[in-house]
C-alpha cells in the first residue's frame, strides 16, 4: 500500500499537530482521528471522483478554519466543523459504499435486541427468565456483528 501523496501526508501532520495541541479530549470533540482517515480515503479516491477531488480542498480550508477555531474556540465553529466532516463521511459511506467503524456491531445489537424481544416471551416463559430473550437475540448480534466488521475492516471498507 502507498504511504500517501503529499497532501495527504501534509494534512496528516498539520492533524498531528492539532492533536498534540488539544491533547485527547480536545481532539475526540474536533473528531480529529476520523478526519484523518477521511483525508486518507478522500486522497485515494480523488483520482477516479471528482467530488472527492473538491472534498480535498474543502479539507485544506477546514484546516485553515481549524487553527482560528482551536484560538478562539466557538460552539458555532464548532458545530459547522463536525457538520463538514460528517458530510465528508457521508459521501464516502454513499458513493464508495464504506462503513463507519463499528457499523455491523452496532447494527447486530439492534436487530438481536429486536428478535430477542420477540423470542423472548415464548422462551422467558419456558425458562423462567423474562430477559433471556433480549440476552440471547443481544449476544448473538454482537458475535454476527464483530464478524462482519471483521470482514469489512479486511477488505478495507471501513473509514
Ligand atoms: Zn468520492
Amino acid at each position: 500500500m502507498e504511504v500517501g501523496s503529499q497532501w495527504y501526508n501534509r494534512v496528516a501532520t498539520e492533524i498531528g499537530q492539532h492533536q498534540m495541541t488539544l491533547g485527547e479530549k480536545g481532539a475526540k470533540q474536533y473528531k480529529l482521528d476520523l478526519l484523518r482517515r477521511v483525508a486518507k480515503r478522500v486522497d485515494e479516491f480523488s483520482d477516479i471522483c471528482a467530488e472527492c477531488q473538491a472534498l480535498k480542498q474543502e479539507i485544506t480550508n477546514l484546516l485553515q478554519e481549524l487553527s482560528l477555531l482551536v484560538q478562539m474556540p466557538g460552539k458555532e465553529g464548532l458545530k459547522k466543523h463536525i457538520k463538514t466532516i460528517n458530510k465528508q463521511v457521508e459521501h464516502l459511506k454513499k458513493v464508495h459504499k464504506l462503513v463507519d467503524k463499528g457499523h455491523y456491531m452496532g447494527m447486530g445489537i439492534g436487530i438481536g435486541m429486536a428478535v430477542g424481544a420477540g423470542l423472548g416471551g415464548a422462551l422467558g416463559a419456558a425458562m423462567d427468565n423474562p430477559g433471556i430473550g433480549t440476552a440471547l437475540g443481544v449476544a448473538l448480534g454482537v458475535a454476527i456483528g464483530m464478524y462482519l466488521d471483521k470482514k469489512a475492516r479486511q477488505e478495507g471498507k471501513v473509514i
